[in-house]
């Protein structure tokens, strides 16, 4: 630490994220990143004109990615905001709307980058334990008046919650903000957008990391009402107008577009999650019921540290949280067909080892 660093981040964990060695040629599970390329459609827009064009500054309203967008979920280029990763949006909420003096909570079990950022930021954040089946407790964000942020579904246990149960949190205090990261949206679950305009407090945040297969892109965005998304641009003016790369605009505006290829990548994912799930069960790992691209999964033998340094030794990266309540459970981000046949083969010699 050098003196000169701000006092108020003297205290500051970062994010760590999932590691990405280079020792080796790894088997990379351990992110929640998509093992197939992006939409064919994103190589075409990628040109020759579009690189030479590169000289000037992009469109720091990205209208064309936003319309796009906003075609796709049937709201208006005004109801939509566009950020480097959905990390960067989800920052723009906390630096537009809470940073400073607000009261924020989320689950104790969540993605760890909402409680850094209320650090980051100098939110007063509160975290309500998931029940015991590691579900989301709905009743103590109705009974409070902070400020939710909720990931549906769940990271690292995979659980979705009914957009039901989002409607009550938002109707019991309309005068406080809704943010529901969506990142794991798009395999089989039913996405809040909609809700938009019914509620005025809610922000839908979603990321192109994941389902479209665009994680080194960095494109996320959110959808809400106009008004909250003027004020996150005027924000952006405030700080990074030309927040994504033209690159960046005319890979995503690509690969939203192709709305076929993100369905046949979501339901390979779902078919080779359901394979894993069933044959891992059938070796005694007891698995949440997962609604993304990723199971969490524990054995009654096989230790979860163990198991992930396991893998690790025979080339597979996993992710695994040496942390309170979920120390027993290993995070495996379901890859392709043979990526995930090398996951069981060596799953079981695993196991015949430790019997
Ligand atoms: C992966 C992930 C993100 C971050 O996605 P980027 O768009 O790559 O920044 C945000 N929230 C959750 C819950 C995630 O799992």
């Amino acid at each position: 630490m050098s003196r000169f660093l701000n006092s108020r981040y003297a205290e500051l964990h970062p994010y760590v994220p999932g590691e990405q060695p280079k020792d080796r040629t790894y088997i990379k599970l351990n992110a929640n990143e998509s093992s197939v390329p992006p939409s064919p459609a994103v190589l075409e827009a990628l040109s020759v004109p579009l690189i030479n064009g590169m000289g000037r500054y992009e469109d720091p309203h990205c209208m064309d990615f936003r319309k796009a967008i906003a075609e796709v979920y049937h709201v208006t280029p005004e109801q939509v905001f566009v950020g480097n990763g959905s990390d960067e949006v989800l920052g723009f909420c906390f630096l537009t709307f809470f940073s400073g003096r607000s009261k924020i909570c989320f689950p104790d079990i969540t993605y760890g980058f909402y409680q850094v950022y209320a650090d980051t930021f100098g939110v007063d954040a509160q975290v309500f334990a998931l029940k015991p089946d590691f579900s989301i407790d709905v009743d103590a964000y109705v009974r409070t008046d902070r400020h939710v942020i909720l990931a549906n579904p769940n990271a690292p246990t995979g659980l979705c919650l009914p957009v039901s149960d989002i409607e009550r949190i938002l109707r019991a205090n309309r005068d406080r903000l809704v943010v529901i990261d969506e990142a794991y949206v798009d395999y089989g679950n039913k996405s809040c957008a909609p809700l938009v305009e019914k509620y005025p407090n809610l922000i839908v945040v979603q990321t192109f990391s994941k389902s479209r297969n665009l994680a080194g892109a960095r494109l996320g965005f959110a959808i809400a009402s106009k008004e909250i998304i003027k004020d996150m641009n005027a924000i952006k003016f405030a700080f990074n107008p030309f927040n994504l790369s033209e690159m960046a605009l005319a890979a995503g505006t690509a690969a939203v577009k192709d709305t076929a290829y993100l369905e046949k990548c979501v339901k390979q994912i779902v078919k080779t999650r359901e394979y894993t799930v069933q044959t891992l069960r059938s070796l005694g790992f007891y698995i949440l019921e997962s609604h993304t691209n990723f199971i969490f999964v524990k054995h009654p033998v096989l230790f979860a540290g163990d198991y992930y340094r396991r893998l690790r030794e025979n080339g597979i990266l996993t992710r695994y949280y040496d942390e309170d309540r979920i120390r027993d459970y290993l995070r495996i981000t379901i890859g392709t067909p043979e990526e995930m046949d090398e996951v069981l083969r060596v799953t079981k010699s695993i196991l015949c080892a430790v019997a």
